[in-house]
Formats: structure tokens, C-alpha cells, sequence
């Protein structure tokens, strides 16, 4: 990616940036392509953009194609892929492109990488244009982190421009969402997104996929990418097994460890996400039969264990890969997932009878 000769990018998942500017073209982003062209275009854009969706909504795709706007040499509503800044930007070498991202392997973004870049980030332009970082995603960055990116907030510079996305605007401090411009990007319509998704390639599972992810298109793709629809059914029936308390813990633990461990991994995520969002949303909980274990009287904590649990998955993805005992995390895990499903249930019961 570009930069990458500069220390603080050394090992952050590369990106297509020509492919990831094909997606953010897609139509249910034109208003905010728009929104952001015309602050430019009007010198209004501020120094710091968060750019907020749901997991796979678009923000990285969105965040690039803004990175490549202020890069192209040309003052166009879009980055014209032809200039000198442009090709730079495509071939991952822009001397004045930051990336920031997750590391191998890293569930957090280190204060080392944000201390690189706000070192970077004081210098002059290589091109003598504008500078841009993406941190991406932002909500992966520790209190440390947070601290060191203040001061380069703080204290902008000419023709310095930060791109932050998000998922979660509240795992940001305060101090970091009130120096940022926000955009929330939307989800398309399930008609829409499904029509995008068959036009990348013809799949009978998208409709699934989708709703495993929640809507977001992006996100349904990655899916697809980590083979989510071979394991779909099983780890549905797992669930069910689990809520009823009939799970084999350490049984499941150790076939999940041996097929498909971060696969998996994505699967409850995505199916956690879903629950919780559903908890959030539904405003009479009481009346839901699809969510015994979040029902009064033990919503709250029940929301509070999930979002933790959430955070122990999101982790577990990254470092599933790394050399760790893959089966016993398995089972931390599915502990945890059975004190929020099975004994949720069991709190039901008893308030019920
Ligand atoms: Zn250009």
C-alpha cells in the first residue's frame, strides 16, 4: 500500500486501492461522494473526516476515494486515475499518502504507529501538494493511540487531511469525535445491494450472505470470500443447541479449531451483531420470542456481557491466525457464549415460572 516503505505501514493488510475506488463508486454512496466533493471543491473540507458505517457499509472503499480526490493533481468532482498524483495513488507509491491500519496479527492499532505519523505528518509535502492519512479503522486504536493522535488534531497544518473511519463512533473518545467532521454513510436497499453482489459474480447464497452481514454489501462479499455459506447451516444449528444448553463445549471447540477457525469466528460475529442490534432496536422486547436471553429483567447486562463477548471475537479473528492454541481460545469463547445464551435462558425461566 502506499507508503509502505515507511515503518509504521510495514505489515497492514494491502488494499487494491484501484479496486477499492471501483467500490466506493457504487450508487448508494453518490451522496456522499457529492457531499464530500463539493466541501473540497468549496474549501471547506476540514482537516479531520470520521467517516462512520456499519462493518462493511463502505467506509475504507469511501475513505480512499476521498484519500485519491485529494491527491489527483486535477480539481475534479472524483480522481481523474490519469495525473501524476493519481498514478501514484494506483500504484500503491504516494509519497504523501498515509495509511494507518491494523498490523498482523494486532488487535489494536500501537501508539508507535501514530507517533510515525504524526512525525510524517509535521514534515513537508513530498509533492508540495496535500497530505492525507487514512486510519482505518480508527476504532481499533488504544487510549494511548487516542492521546498520540490528539496532538496531530489539535494542531493541523496546511493542506493536511485526516481520514478516519469507524463502525462504533462510541469506542472514540470524545476529544477524538469532537475535532472530526462526521459522514454516515448508508446501507442500500436489500434490492439494490443484492443486484451489486450479483453483478460480482453470480452467487445463489447473497440473500443469506447479506443478512449475515447485516445489509452492508461489502461485508457480504468478504463473507462470501472467507466461504461463510459452507458453514451457515451447522453453525445456526449450534446456536440453537446452545440456547437450549445443549452444547458439547470442549467437542465443538475442538472441531471448530480443526475447519475453518476464522471463518467461524466471522460467523459469530456477524450473527452477535445482528443480535445485538436487534436488541437495541426492538423497543418491546417482552413481545419477542426470537430473543428469550434478552428479555427483561437482564437486558441490560445481558447487552453489556454481548458487546463484550463482540470484542473477544472481533480479537480472536485476528490472532486466530497467529501461533496460539487455537482450541482452547475456542472454548473461552464458547463459554462465554453459553453464559450469555444458555443462562440467559435459565434467568427467563425462572422469572417466567
Ligand atoms: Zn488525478
Amino acid at each position: 500500500m502506499a507508503g509502505s516503505k515507511r515503518e509504521s505501514e510495514e505489515g497492514v493488510a494491502a488494499l487494491d486501492p484501484g479496486d477499492s475506488l471501483a467500490r466506493a463508486g457504487v450508487e448508494w454512496l453518490a451522496p456522499s461522494r457529492e457531499r464530500l466533493a463539493t466541501m473540497l471543491a468549496g474549501h471547506r473540507l476540514p482537516h479531520a473526516m470520521l467517516l462512520l458505517g456499519q462493518p462493511g457499509a463502505g467506509q475504507t472503499e469511501l475513505g480512499l476515494w476521498l484519500a485519491a480526490l485529494l491527491l489527483c493533481d486535477r480539481k475534479g468532482e472524483t480522481s481523474c486515475a490519469e495525473c501524476a498524483g493519481c498514478r501514484l495513488f494506483l500504484a500503491g507509491t504516494h509519497p504523501d499518502f498515509y495509511r494507518v491500519g491494523l498490523e498482523e496479527d494486532a488487535a489494536v492499532i500501537r501508539v508507535e504507529q501514530i507517533r510515525s505519523l504524526s512525525e510524517s505528518f509535521s514534515l513537508k509535502s513530498y509533492r508540495g501538494r496535500n497530505k492525507v492519512a487514512l486510519l482505518d479503522p480508527a476504532d481499533a486504536m488504544n487510549i494511548n493511540s487516542f492521546n498520540a493522535l490528539l496532538k496531530t488534531l489539535e494542531e493541523p497544518s496546511d493542506n493536511t487531511y485526516l481520514i478516519l473511519t469507524a463502525s462504533r463512533s462510541d469506542r472514540l473518545p470524545r476529544t477524538i469525535v469532537s475535532r472530526s467532521a462526521r459522514l454516515r454513510l448508508p446501507l442500500p436497499d436489500a434490492g439494490d445491494a443484492l443486484a451489486w453482489l450479483n453483478g460480482r459474480r453470480k452467487f445463489a447464497g447473497w440473500e443469506r450472505l447479506l443478512a449475515l452481514a447485516n445489509g452492508a454489501p461489502f461485508r457480504a462479499l468478504q463473507y462470501a470470500d472467507a466461504g461463510l455459506e459452507e458453514i451457515d447451516a451447522k453453525m445456526q444449528e449450534t446456536l440453537d443447541s446452545a440456547e437450549k444448553g445443549q452444547l458439547d463445549i470442549i467437542a465443538t471447540a475442538a472441531a471448530w479449531s480443526r475447519d475453518q477457525p476464522e471463518a467461524r469466528l466471522f460467523w459469530l460475529e456477524s450473527w452477535l451483531t445482528g443480535r445485538l442490534r436487534d436488541a437495541a432496536l426492538s423497543s418491546d422486547l417482552v413481545n419477542d420470542n426470537r430473543l428469550p436471553w434478552l428479555r427483561v429483567p437482564a437486558r441490560e447486562p445481558m447487552i453489556r456481557a454481548g458487546y463484550r463477548l463482540l470484542d473477544a471475537l472481533r480479537e480472536a479473528r485476528l490472532l486466530v491466525s497467529g501461533a496460539l492454541n487455537t482450541q482452547l481460545l475456542f472454548e473461552g469463547l464458547l463459554i462465554s457464549l453459553m453464559a450469555l445464551v444458555g443462562e440467559g435462558t435459565g434467568k427467563l425461566r425462572e422469572s417466567v415460572d
